[in-house]
């Protein structure tokens, strides 16, 4: 079997390295500033788990390799300049923008885009970090460091954020995953909730999107796509072509994890639809020390990262899933009493949704 070889070496690719076990795969993930360069095989196969790579001799090394799947896509998901021009080439939906120019004003901006305005950095940005609103009743003008480094966004009154993780093997079979239900809180994931009956009938508008967007760049792998959901319509907010946190909750509530899945499809093996068992919730781990009390609750996976303990920080997850909604509901109680105050709008959120 050729060596997975993952540029990236955060959480992502230790849980690579975990779902390749069963398919007696060699996953090695890869820390872009290493001072060893890898001993790649001729055969050997190169994916991400991360959007953005620094230029480093490992990262120089790995995205030369001939098996380095996906090679000319990540740089035009990466940008959000070329992202958001392939979603409009496509014809999908897409918050409406424009470039942030060196000679760009607030006022341009208000009078194309509206009152509120978001810029969005045109690469790096992650947790929403990178982002910078522009309200027209402040008149505040575009900051110096974002002309000529940013796109600028439409404010979108969405109902709510959904995502769908799908994968696409090379001969361009694919398979999806429910659509997920996402509260973010200043821009970071928080909670995930799938499946949910109430929104499955957005489930072929979603799946015909991300197969779309897959087909048309010959992708191979998972890619996760987020949307926002406006009355029956979904509109793209961003795509990352990778394993994504908003489908950490296929590790307890799928046949096959989104993790498994990606292998599969970079690797060669057949992909399979999920079956989706009961009812899963995932719960981000963000800025909190890790409390032991949390392993003992039914019906719940832990999962720690090991980084250092920082406010805003995402330093883990924990996956609740059971057949039957009742028990995912005891189970959120109890890990609730074990959380900060500031998860309060959390549990409200999932346990209003689960009602
Ligand atoms: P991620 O960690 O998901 O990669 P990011 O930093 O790349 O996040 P986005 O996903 O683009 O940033 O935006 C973060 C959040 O900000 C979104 O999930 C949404 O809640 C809000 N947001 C983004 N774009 C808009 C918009 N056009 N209108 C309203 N809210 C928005
Ligand atoms: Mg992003
Ligand atoms: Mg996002």
């Amino acid at each position: 079997m050729p060596t997975v070889w993952v540029l990236g070496a955060g959480q992502l690719g230790a849980m690579l390295k975990q779902a390749a076990y069963p398919l007696a795969l060699n996953v090695e993930p890869v820390e872009p500033d290493s001072e060893h360069l890898p001993n790649i095989a001729a055969d050997d196969i190169v994916t991400v788990e991360r959007e953005q790579w620094p230029d480093t001799p490992v990262t120089r090394h790995l995205s030369s390799q001939a098996g380095f799947i996906n090679a000319d896509i990540f740089g035009r998901i990466a940008d959000r300049f070329h992202q958001k021009s392939m979603l409009d080439d496509l014809a999908i939906s897409t918050a409406p923008w424009r470039v942030v120019n060196t000679d760009s004003t607030a006022q341009e901006m208000h009078a194309e885009l509206g009152a509120h305005v978001l810029l969005k950095r045109r690469e790096g940005g992650y947790d929403g970090k990178g982002q910078h609103w522009l309200h027209k009743d402040d008149g505040g003008a575009i900051p110096a460091d974002w002309l000529g480094t940013g796109i600028a966004e439409q404010k979108i009154p969405f109902d709510e954020e959904l995502s769908l993780v799908g994968a696409r093997d090379k001969d361009g079979n694919k398979v999806f995953y429910p659509l997920t239900l996402n509260l973010h809180v200043n821009g970071i994931l928080m909670a995930s909730i799938s499946p949910l009956s109430r929104v499955a009938h957005l489930q072929s508008q979603a799946e015909a999107m991300l197969g779309k967007i897959m087909d048309s760049t010959g992708y191979v792998g998972v890619m996760a796509m987020e949307c926002f959901r406006v009355g029956d319509a979904l509109m793209v907010n961003e795509l990352a072509p990778r394993v994504h946190n908003s489908g950490h909750w296929t590790q307890a509530g799928a046949c096959v994890s989104q993790f498994e899945m990606h292998l599969r499809a970079v690797s060669g093996l057949p992909l399979k639809a999920p079956d989706v068992r009961g009812q899963s919730v995932m719960i981000n781990v963000i800025g909190v020390e890790r409390n032991i009390g949390w392993l003992k609750i039914p019906a719940t996976q832990c999962y720690w990262y090991g980084k250092d303990v920082r406010p805003g920080r995402k330093l883990g997850h924990i996956n609740l899933n059971h057949p039957q909604k009742s028990v995912v509901q005891t189970a959120l109680s109890e890990l609730h009493t074990l959380l900060p105050q500031n998860y309060d709008q959390v549990f409200a959120w999932v346990k209003q949704e689960l009602e």
